[in-house]
């Protein structure tokens, strides 16, 4: 009878970690409908991204406050989680306060301090940001691709912390109060900087009233955080996981460098020489064509941009610094990112239904990424450059495009005459290549 709640608990904690481990082999899964991408290059560079940009947040103080609340959030939730360690451990076995017993006292009351603080600046940086959001409605979470789930989808996320936190904060001030009474199992131990201000609030409770508040909130914190990780698949909060490998695979030539097709480049090379012979088969190390050219479905882009769709925090960033977007035009970089996910994940329900993909009529370009986006973007990279988390959306939008042009011959008028001209006058515009120096002669 005694061993019926470590036994419930290691059943929760079972159900929790098994059913958030078959949703990330999902979206493994899904990842690797895209082309495989080779990232072998610039290990160095790399890593040293992951330290600057997904550890030390380095582009999120670009904008100090938000930035700042963010680091509170960011590494209260990631410190916060050596106590989870003991609660989990305290859970299965059904001791209390196990870490206690191992660390050296200072030690173990100076961790649970950090706890309560951090948890607290944590309440803080989340109160800010839903009064951001809520109150004084930052235009970036109030555009048209935030109306709906992306919505809700924010708020739930800020009410869960906040919840946690306070329970966190309750059980603490809770076992604090038994301590003092000093009931058994209730080992002196801990320092409590900001519960102590709660605990005054339980004062003339009985033992068992203690007991029950302690426990209440020491089970719905630890059952909140299994709900959240399982949450956190269905949610944009899925970055605080995949924001690490998606950094490391961030773009790390220079942001203007576009990538050419060697089986194109190749084929220009072969028509500026006239004595290659067009029929013969091509050299050895000479790329092919590929099937297709560019992407007009998510299983056209490579694994990279879907693992930036699955990382996108959906926080504007990108939108709010776009040229195209600032000027009224229909392109939000955001929106590129989120239609991405979504298709990837409507792909991902049809193959969960049906064992394989079957054809469903739809595609990213047209069913969610009209035309008129992606020729609005002027590729300037200033979404790339924005994005906290080394998110590329211009990539999928050039790689779109390229299919536009190369498969349906369906580039904008303008486009397609100065193309012609390039062609036809080795310029974009409409004048004969023995016309170029007349202009010397005007005066
Ligand atoms: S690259 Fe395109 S989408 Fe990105 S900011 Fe510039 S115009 Fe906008
Ligand atoms: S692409 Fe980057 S900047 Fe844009 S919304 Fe997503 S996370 Fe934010």
């Amino acid at each position: 009878m005694q061993y019926i709640p470590n036994i419930l608990f290691s059943i929760a904690l079972a159900v929790g970690i098994g059913y958030f481990t078959i949703n990330i082999r999902k979206i493994i899964r899904n990842i690797k409908l895209g082309h495989e991408i080779d990232a072998s290059d610039n290990t160095a560079q790399r890593w040293s991204n992951v330290f600057r940009i997904a550890l030390g947040q380095s582009k999120m103080v670009v904008r100090p406050i938000p930035g700042l609340l963010h680091i509170f959030v960011y590494v209260g939730f990631v410190i916060i989680n050596i106590e989870v360690l003991e609660i989990i451990i305290d859970g299965i076995f059904g001791t209390h306060r196990v870490l206690f017993s191992i660390l050296p006292t200072g030690l173990y009351n100076f961790l649970i301090a950090s706890f309560e603080i951090l948890a607290f600046l944590v309440l803080i940086g989340v109160i800010l940001f839903w009064t951001r959001r809520n109150i004084q409605k930052l235009k970036r979470f109030w555009a048209n691709e935030m109306k709906g789930w992306p919505k809700n989808d924010g708020n739930i996320i800020l009410y869960f912390e906040m919840v946690l936190m306070v329970l966190f904060l309750t059980m603490n001030a809770a076992d604090q109060s038994l301590q003092s009474l000093g009931a058994s199992h209730y080992v002196e131990a801990g320092s409590f900087p900001i519960s102590q201000f709660i605990a005054p609030l339980f004062n003339g409770l009985s033992e068992g009233t203690l007991i029950a508040i302690e426990r209440g909130a020491w089970w719905l914190h630890i059952l909140g955080i299994l709900v959240f990780l399982n949450y956190l698949y269905f949610s944009k909060h899925l970055h605080i996981i995949l924001a690490f490998p998606n950094v490391y695979f961030g773009k790390v030539v220079p942001k203007g460098k576009f990538k050419n097709l060697d089986s194109v480049t190749n084929e220009v090379k072969m028509m500026m020489d006239p004595n290659v012979d067009p029929f013969a088969a091509p050299a050895e190390g000479v790329a092919e064509a590929p099937a297709k050219f560019g992407a007009s479905d998510v299983m056209d882009l490579n694994r990279i941009q879907l693992l930036n769709a699955y990382t996108c925090t959906e926080c504007g960033r990108c939108t709010s610094e776009c040229p195209a977007n600032i000027t009224g035009k229909k392109l939000s970089p955001r929106k590129i990112m989120m239609d991405t996910r979504d298709r990837l994940e409507e792909i991902g329900e049809n193959i969960n239904k049906n064992g394989e993909f079957k054809p469903d009529g739809k595609q990213l370009l047209d069913d969610y990424i009209s035309r008129e986006e992606l020729w609005a973007c002027t590729t300037c990279n200033a979404c790339v450059e924005a994005c906290p988390v080394s998110i590329d959306p211009l990539s999928i939008i050039m790689d779109m495009r390229q299919y536009l042009v190369m498969e349906q011959s369906a580039a904008p008028t303008e486009l397609n005459v100065s193309m012609t001209n390039i062609e036809n006058n080795g310029a974009p515009w409409p004048y004969n290549q023995m016309d170029r120096l007349n202009w010397k002669d005007e005066n």
